[in-house]
């Protein structure tokens, strides 16, 4: 499912799976199916107005993540 970030400059629409986000929630459903078939899409993923600083890998977790950050 599409997660809907609603942003200063406006609602951004981001794939679950990959993080990348779209403008349209039509591009973010799309993206999903691709990378949910394991093949991301490097057309969908140039219409992203938001890249997630490091890719999504389903392997890290949101812990994992947080105490990378409290290094920076
Ligand atoms: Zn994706």
């Amino acid at each position: 499912m599409v997660n809907e970030h609603p942003l200063s400059r406006g609602t951004v629409y981001i794939c679950e799976i990959c993080g990348y986000g779209y403008r349209r929630i039509g591009l973010a459903e799309q993206c999903e199916l691709h990378c949910d078939s394991m093949q991301p899409s490097a057309e969908i993923r140039g219409k992203a107005v938001y890249r997630p600083p490091v890719e999504i890998v389903p392997t890290i977790t949101v812990e994992e993540t947080a105490s990378q950050r409290s290094f920076a």
